[in-house]
């Protein structure tokens, strides 16, 4: 009797723990691995035709890599997963089947449910850093979960850019040297590319024939599909990136889709790439030219990974059991206008956003938080409606990391558990930061008018709004004495444009 491997698409690395618990006790030749290509998770939703490239390519070249490692590899093409795995069960006289925890709370549910037909273990994932239950430790009994105090806990820990117990260079936090804008006339350099091969070749005719429906465009496909190519987008973005990701991380230029950001996201999230590599490899190379690269960049990046990323899946775990994905703080009701999926609109920041990522599936963290969120939080969209939209369109996208990012950081449906207040901006934040206003049809100073910057109307208009509920929130004073200043005419004027943006789009 033998107990055989269930391996998920966002699963894919030798040491993910499943795999990793039985080389003690079983040779990987009387190992039987199981993988599924299941459509009915392909046509759930729109997803961007190259996520499912992706994520299908990778799991065949992982298939292929378990192979030459001798495993007997059952690879399938399947609508559900359930078939499949009562077949393979049955064929290999499986004792049990395991499976590493599954990072998505709604999949972990259905793995329990076959759980009753099915003598399926699960292990604990071992994709993230902390795992959940060190997460809970450090979060019970704190009033306020700040992600600062968690990042430095990270630091400690794993001993990354410390000198003993104090941080290297004296302070944790290097943002102030960060977050500049955008200098006319920078050059940025490409970002590393990798033709289709065949096996990825093959799953693009699939995507091609059978999801009429997905979102985006198929070619040109040019992301890394297996662990040897995402090693190379971590090793250029470290020699040729790292130095300047600090001071433009937050910065966005029209026609540059990725700046100097890693590019490392979809990699991560379906375990090509383990965070503490990433991170060490950012520490590492500094190390060797202290000269050459600015340790705010260096602690400006090893922030995303160690502290945002661990952060956001945490807090994850920690609140989705009290039905974190329906908040609604705001009550924001509006559907999410057509624009979104086509890219038709003359704010020139959301359609050159909304453009890259249906040719890419990729726009980096301002575009995302500034430009795409911040619209949807001040015009008042459904947060529900965004989370889906956001989770159907984005190469990376995973339920744990959607939740948190886009109910929680971009809308602040929230509340405040995870922000102190919301990220909300007008047309300032953008001129400043980019350079789309410069082509736009509307005006990034007018508040009200035919030239106005529908983003300007909007910011006014949700603070008129919600006065009430923003006042609770200590830091939002200085915005709103502003508003105090404003004469109700204007602000009366401010809110019926508002309402003709609306009735425009229906
Ligand atoms: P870089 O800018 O180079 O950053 C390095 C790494 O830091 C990223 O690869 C990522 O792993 C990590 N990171 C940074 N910030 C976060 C964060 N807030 N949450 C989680 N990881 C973070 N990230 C996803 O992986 N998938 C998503 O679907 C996703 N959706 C987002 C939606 C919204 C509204 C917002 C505000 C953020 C979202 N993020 C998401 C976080 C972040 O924007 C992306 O991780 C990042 O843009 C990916 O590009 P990059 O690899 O070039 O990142
Ligand atoms: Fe966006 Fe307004 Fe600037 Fe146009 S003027 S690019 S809509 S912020």
């Amino acid at each position: 009797m033998t107990i055989g491997i269930w391996i998920l698409g966002d699963q894919l690395h030798r040491d993910q723990s499943a795999l990793q618990s039985l080389l003690e006790i079983q040779k990987p030749a009387h190992t039987p691995v199981l993988m599924v290509e299941s459509s009915d998770w392909g046509h759930r939703r729109h997803y961007h035709r190259q996520k499912l490239v992706l994520v299908w390519s990778a799991m065949r070249h992982f298939a292929q890599e378990l192979k030459e490692l001798g495993y007997p590899v059952t690879y399938v093409e399947a609508e559900t997963f359930t078939d499949p795995l009562h077949t393979w069960a049955n064929q290999e006289q499986l004792q049990s089947i395991r499976i590493m925890e599954p990072s998505d709370i709604p999949f972990r549910h259905r793995v329990e449910e076959l759980g009753s037909l099915l003598p399926i273990e699960m292990v604990a994932n071992n994709q993230f850093l902390w795992t959940v239950q060190e997460f809970r430790t450090w979060a019970k009994g704190r009033k306020r979960l700040v992600m600062e105090d968690f990042y430095r806990q990270g630091r400690k820990r794993w001993q990354i850019l410390m000198e003993g117990e104090q941080p290297l260079g004296g302070k944790w936090n290097y943002d102030s040297e960060n977050r500049q804008p955008p200098q006319e006339g920078s050059q940025f350099p490409a970002p590393l590319r990798f033709e289709p091969d065949q096996i990825t070749q093959a799953v693009m005719a699939k995507v091609r024939q059978d999801y009429p429906q997905a979102f985006g465009s198929l070619e040109p496909f040019q992301w890394a599909v297996n662990r040897s190519q995402a090693l190379q987008v971590l090793e250029t973005f470290v020699e040729q990136r790292l130095t300047q990701f600090g001071p433009l991380q937050d910065a966005m230029v029209t026609g540059e889709d990725t700046m100097w950001h890693s590019l490392i996201s979809p990699y991560l999230n379906i375990g090509l790439l383990h965070p503490l590599e990433v991170i060490q490899a950012a520490e590492q190379r500094y190390a060797q030219d202290q000269d050459g690269i600015p340790l705010s960049s260096v602690e400006g990046f090893i922030r995303q990974v160690l502290g945002w990323r661990e952060y956001m899946r945490g807090i994850y775990e920690w609140l989705m059991p009290e039905g974190y994905d329906e908040l609604n703080w705001f009550d924001h009701q509006r559907p999410l206008p057509n624009f979104f999926w086509t890219g038709d609109t003359d704010m020139n920041c959301l359609s050159q956003s909304i453009d890259q990522i249906k040719r890419t599936g990729y726009a980096h963290h301002i575009q995302r938080l500034m430009v795409l969120s911040n619209f949807a939080l001040i015009s008042g969209i459904n947060p529900q409606a965004v989370e889906s939209w956001f989770h159907d369109v984005f190469i990376d996208s995973y339920d744990w990391v959607m939740q948190t990012n886009v109910i929680g950081m971009g809308l602040f449906a929230d509340g405040g558990s995870l922000a102190t207040k919301p990220y909300a901006a007008s047309a300032r934040y953008i001129h400043k930061m980019s350079d789309y206003c410069q082509n736009c049809r509307y005006n990034h100073q007018d508040k009200s008018g035919d030239q106005a910057c529908p983003l300007n109307i909007f910011y006014w208009d949700f603070l008129i709004r919600h006065r009430q509920k923003l006042t609770q929130l200590g830091r939002m004073g200085l915005v709103l004495s502003h508003l105090k200043r404003m004469d109700k005419a204007t602000s009366d004027q401010i809110q019926q444009e508002a309402e003709q943006w609306w009735q425009s789009q229906l």
